[in-house]
This record gives structure tokens, sequence and C-alpha cells, in this order.
């Protein structure tokens, strides 16, 4: 089943031509790496994957529906309850607890408070981190701030995890371990999209799209 998919995608910024017709699409289960060089389209890419920007051109389908047909309504209620995001820098409400965090995943997701945590503490169970449910971000480490936000991005059991370079923060000890996270949640069935300028990371990946100048140059390890 294809959960997502882009056909002939172009964005502009004015002059900059950032996509230039791009096209491929996603599986359930799959694990993927996005992959190009600073510049290449990628950050522009997520965005348009993750409907939080609209394609000046081509189609976006998440799970079957053509996003340019949906308003802006209807597009926040498919992407909070469709797609969980995983940045670079974490973004963690500092003053609120680990469980607090998670639970916030499913603010816009129309999921009353009790279920909310309840669901929060699951996801925190799946990523280890349940022992640091009423911490505060300050007293985890930055691999436990990362676990957090996968958490957080996995509590509405999205059917696309979109990362964007999510080991970028981290040193290489504690960026392993976060894909070693990343693979056993797509062995347990997530469908995961990760955004990487590291071509040695993104060969950790069983499917890697390469983009370059907007355009993707390359789609290999694709399943049949
Ligand atoms: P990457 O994530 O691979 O570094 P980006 O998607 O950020 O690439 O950028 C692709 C191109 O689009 C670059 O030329 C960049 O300068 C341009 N771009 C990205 N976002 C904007 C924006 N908001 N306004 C103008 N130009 C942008
Ligand atoms: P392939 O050559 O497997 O068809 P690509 O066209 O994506 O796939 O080429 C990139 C390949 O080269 C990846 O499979 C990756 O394992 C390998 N590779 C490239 N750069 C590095 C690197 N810096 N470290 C490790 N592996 C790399």
């Amino acid at each position: 089943m294809t959960v997502l998919e882009l056909d002939g995608v172009t964005k502009d910024y004015g002059d900059v031509a950032a996509l230039r017709g791009v096209s491929f699409s996603v599986r359930r289960g799959e694990l993927v790496a996005i992959v190009g060089p600073s510049g290449s389209g990628k950050s522009t890419l997520l965005h348009v994957m993750g409907t939080l920007e609209r394609p000046s051109g081509g189609v976006v389908r998440v799970g079957g529906s053509d996003v340019a047909r949906l308003d802006d309504r209807a597009l926040s209620l498919l992407r909070a309850r469709e797609i969980g995001f995983v940045f670079q820098q974490f973004f963690l409400a500092e003053h609120a607890t680990v469980r607090e965090n998670v639970a916030d995943g499913l603010l816009y997701a129309g999921v009353r408070a009790a279920e909310r945590y309840r669901l929060a503490d699951e996801a925190l169970e799946r990523v280890g981190l349940a022992d640091r449910a009423t911490f505060t971000p300050n007293r985890i480490s930055g691999g436990q701030r990362q676990r957090v936000a996968i958490a957080r991005a996995l509590v509405g059991s999205p059917s696309i995890v979109l990362a964007d370079e999510p080991t970028g923060n981290l040193d290489s000890a504690t960026g392993a371990s976060i894909m070693a996270l990343i693979h056993e949640l797509n062995a347990d069935g997530s469908t995961i999209i990760m955004i990487t300028h590291d071509a040695g990371l993104a060969g950790q990946l069983p499917r890697r799209i390469r983009v370059l100048d907007g355009r993707v140059v390359s789609d290999t390890g694709v399943t049949p």
C-alpha cells in the first residue's frame, strides 16, 4: 500500500527553483533516506512531503488524499493524524515534562487528555524512556531528548515519520543508538523517511533517494 506519492512536484521561492519535478512513492513499512548536499532541496522536500508547504506544481498524495484538494483545516488534521516529525534540534518544551512533551504530539489530533497521557507512556516505553516520564528535558541527555522527540512523533501512530537530520546534533555513538532505534521502529512497522546530507548514514538504510539541484538523480534499493 502506497502511503506517500509525489508526482512532478515543483517548488519555487521567487526566482529560486528549489524542486524541479520530483516523483517517487513510498510504501507502508519502508525505511528511506533522502540524501543530497546542502542546497539540493532536501528541506523543501521534507516540508512538501509533510504538508507544511504546498507545492508550486505537481501532486502530493498522503494516504491517497491529494493534498491540493484539502483546505487548511483538513490539511492540519491530516498532518496531525498521518505524519510524525523529528528534527535535528529536538524542539522540546523545556518547562513541560517528558510525558507532556510526548502527549503534545496528539494536541491537534482530537484525542482526550487522559488518552493522550496513556498513549504517551506507551510511546515512551517503545523508545526506552518510560523511567524518565516525569523529568523535564534539562535533566536528560541529548540522545534521550531525541528519543523523546521520536516518541512524540510516534504517539499518534502516524502513517509516515519524517526525520530531518535526526542525528545531526548528536555525537557519533549517540547518533548510532538513534539510528538503531530508527531501524527497530521500522522493523516494528513504522514507515520512516530520513533526510540526511551524510552518505555514510544514508548507506545504512535500505532505500536511498538522492537529490541534486531540486531533482531526484537516483533511487536505489527500492523494493520491487
Ligand atoms: P537542503 O535542505 O538540501 O539544504 P533546501 O531545500 O533548504 O536544501 O534549499 C533548496 C534551495 O531552495 C536552495 O537554493 C535554497 O536557498 C532555496 N530555498 C529554500 N527555502 C527557501 C525560502 N524560504 N526562500 C527562498 N529560497 C529558499
Ligand atoms: P548504490 O551504489 O548502492 O546503488 P547509491 O547510488 O545511493 O547506491 O550510492 C551510494 C552508495 O555508496 C551507498 O550504498 C553507500 O553505502 C555508499 N557510500 C557512499 N558514500 C559513503 C560513505 N561516505 N560512507 C559509507 N558508504 C558510502
